[in-house]
């Protein structure tokens, strides 16, 4: 398998730009590809704000922020990913997106070159139906911010092979992040445990066990959480956190993972959290207020 020396990022959002970032401080070439140019500008700008940022704050040099924004280059099409080793797909969370993204991408790489995706819910095995070389397909899943959290989540699907599998290993401890292996299974390790803890949080609110104070105080202080279920829900978006309970209990049509009621009326109240100024709290103050 060739060394990955080139990284080819497919969507240049939030987690696309992220991987971009960090890709390139690591010392990776990185290709930044989104439908048009104007929109992979955009997220190299992006990066060239959180770098700018970290200038001013004495995190990192001005010559560290302009030797990694000189290894991104950016394209409005995916012609370019035939220099890439690894190419990663961070485009929308849509299957039929990513699948023809995949088999485009597929007819345009370098012999050997290995393809991931970063979804958070759609099975490996399933997207790698869409590229004839399935031994070199498994998901690669970032945290957000890709910039701080510390883990990435290596997932492989029936056919991946073991070097596929190494390679990708060794990309993501060069971006000094931790690994953790998951075999393909819906939610894979860390929202398989996450999304269910939250919607038993709503469960709890809907049920008036505790105030969404309390519930809050008491996972935080009680287990040591950074911040409290509900927070985090508004935080991450609850028409996300609902679609992605929704995908575990299609997936393994267990009921286990049913979702709150309470959560499905603030989805159609369009109440999502942070990003519409309300969900569980209120922002549209200085400091967030608990709406129950
Ligand atoms: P986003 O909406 O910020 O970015 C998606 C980008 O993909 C957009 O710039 C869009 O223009 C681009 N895109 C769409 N179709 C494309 C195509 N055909 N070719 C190239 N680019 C295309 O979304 P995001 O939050 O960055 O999520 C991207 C992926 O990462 C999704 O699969 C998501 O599930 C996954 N993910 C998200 C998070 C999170 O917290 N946001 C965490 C882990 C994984």
């Amino acid at each position: 398998m060739a060394e990955i020396r080139v990284i080819g990022v497919i969507g240049a959002g939030q987690m696309g730009a992220g991987i971009a970032q960090v890709s390139a401080q690591a010392g990776y070439d990185v290709i930044l590809c989104d439908v048009d140019l104007a929109r992979a500008e955009k997220g190299r700008d992006g990066v060239a704000k959180q770098l700018a940022k970290a200038v001013e704050k004495g995190k990192q040099s001005q010559a560290d922020m302009d030797a990694a924004m000189a290894r991104i280059r950016v394209s409005g099409d995916l012609a370019p990913l035939a220099e890439a080793q690894l190419v990663i797909e961070a485009a929308t969370e849509r299957e039929d997106i990513k699948r023809t993204i995949f088999a485009n991408a597929a007819a345009l790489l370098s012999p050997g070159a290995i393809m991931a995706s970063n979804t958070s819910s759609i099975p490996i095995t399933r997207l790698a139906q869409a590229v004839p070389d399935k031994e070199r397909f498994l998901g690669v899943h970032f945290f957000n911010p890709v910039p701080v959290m510390a883990l990435v989540e290596v997932i492989r699907g029936l056919a991946t092979s073991d070097e596929a599998v190494a390679a990708v290993q060794a990309y993501v401890e060069r971006l000094g992040k931790q690994v953790v292996h998951a075999f393909d299974a819906p939610g894979f390790v860390v929202n398989r445990i996450l999304l269910p803890m939250l919607n038993e949080a709503v469960f709890a609110l809907g049920e008036g066990v505790a105030t969404m104070q309390d519930i809050d105080t008491g996972v935080r202080l009680g287990l040591n959480h950074p911040m409290g279920p509900l927070t985090l829900a508004d935080y991450i978006g609850l028409d996300t956190c609902l679609e992605a309970i929704n995908v575990l209990q299609t997936t393994t049509r267990d009921p286990k993972y049913r979702p709150a009621p309470l959560l499905v009326k603030y989805v159609e109240a369009g109440w999502l959290g942070r990003k519409t100024g309300r969900g569980f709290y209120d922002y549209s103050g200085a400091e967030p207020v608990p709406t129950r």
